[in-house]
């Protein structure tokens, strides 16, 4: 069975995203210090334009995550964000009597006091008008990827391309929020994770896979360089031997040092981006960006994966990666950093 988590504890099951750390299910709403990127902030205590990172960071209108959920959790404010996306509030501020236009409430006085709920940690207001903040924009974001009010539910579909373990038909579907592609023969799962219910629009069952693909593979690419994907804090990146609940004798596990987002998974995947694995497909014809990951057995099990450190040292383990009749080996640290690559013809 391969192993494909991204919280811990979690199995590969589209039954169990539900149950996941929730730590991705509120964008926008954490205003940790120095996430705004703003100058200019115009709040009160804002004088402080010392150069060093600490000094400069802006804390001053830090909303506790209760009060910006009960700031949002009003129809007039959400049609406010939504009213201020429409009228390009991205590109120019947009007037009062364009925004209580758009919203349709009759009384003004009422508008105003909901456009001041939103005043200061969503919505800027400056001379010419109103403008996002960033949290703001991303509770539009949230809004139109599903994430937060739709549900969608797509059943079984067939997925190019066959079993890595028995060669046998892919199919895929979506349930909670999460695409899983999976053996329809054997029924490993091959790839289970959260995707936005958003992804879905505009896409026939066919494209979705690629899209999936190109998703999933830079979350954990971006993990893997360090970056988390949720809030772009620091990640750490270890191997575990024996991970619990998971059938896999070793797993990349990546923690971010801000949200605590977890990513866990095989550490073949955290080899798609790597430039010598990269150019060794290439070299025969077959190109990762584009290829779905779950094509290769490497990448979604550890079946190639074997231990080479001995058990007083730090966990290290090489990787075996057939292409083309010929085959690459990846040594892997304790960090998930490669150390060794070997090429056999
Ligand atoms: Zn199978
Ligand atoms: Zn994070």
């Amino acid at each position: 069975m391969s192993h494909f988590d991204r919280a811990t504890g979690a199995e590969p099951r589209a039954a169990d995203a539900g149950s996941e750390s929730d730590s991705h299910a509120e964008p926008g709403l954490r205003s940790e210090p120095g996430t705004e990127a703003e100058p200019g902030r115009e709040s009160a205590g804002d004088e402080d334009d010392a150069p060093d990172l600490a000094a400069g960071r802006r804390t001053e209108s830090r909303l506790p995550p209760a009060e910006a959920f009960a700031a949002l959790g009003n129809d007039t404010r959400v049609e406010i964000l939504e009213a201020l996306l429409e009228l390009g509030a991205d590109d120019a501020p947009v007037s009062f009597s364009a925004l209580f236009e758009r919203v349709d409430l009759a009384d003004s006085a009422n508008f105003s006091y909901h456009l001041d709920q939103l005043a200061g940690h969503f919505v800027r207001r400056g001379e010419e008008g109103y403008e996002f903040r960033y949290p703001g924009r991303k509770v539009v974001s949230a809004i139109f990827t599903g994430t937060l009010t739709e549900r969608a539910q797509l059943g079984f579909f067939p997925v190019d391309g066959g079993c890595y373990d028995c060669d046998g038909d892919l199919h895929g579907w979506y349930v909670d929020d999460t695409l899983t592609i999976g053996c329809a023969d054997c029924g490993t799962v091959h790839v289970s994770y959260p995707f936005p219910s958003g992804g879905l629009d505009d896409r026939s069952a066919a494209d979705l896979p690629e899209a999936f693909h190109h998703y999933v593979r830079h979350h954990y690419c971006l993990a893997a360089d360090g970056v988390c994907p949720e809030c772009t804090g620091t990640v750490e990146t270890t191997l575990v031997a024996d991970p619990d609940e998971s059938a896999l004798d070793v797993a990349v596990e990546h923690v971010c040092t801000r949200c605590r987002y977890r990513l866990r998974s095989t550490v073949g995947l955290t080899l798609l981006d790597h430039a010598e694995t990269l150019v060794f497909h290439a070299n025969r014809g077959v190109d990762l960006n584009t290829e779905p990951f779950w094509a290769f057995d490497w990448c979604v099990s550890d079946a190639r994966t074997t231990v080479v450190s001995t058990d007083d040292e730090p966990l290290r383990v090489r990787l075996a990666l057939p292409c083309g009749g010929d085959e690459l080996r990846v040594v892997v640290d304790e960090t998930g950093t490669v150390v060794e690559t070997t090429l056999a013809e």
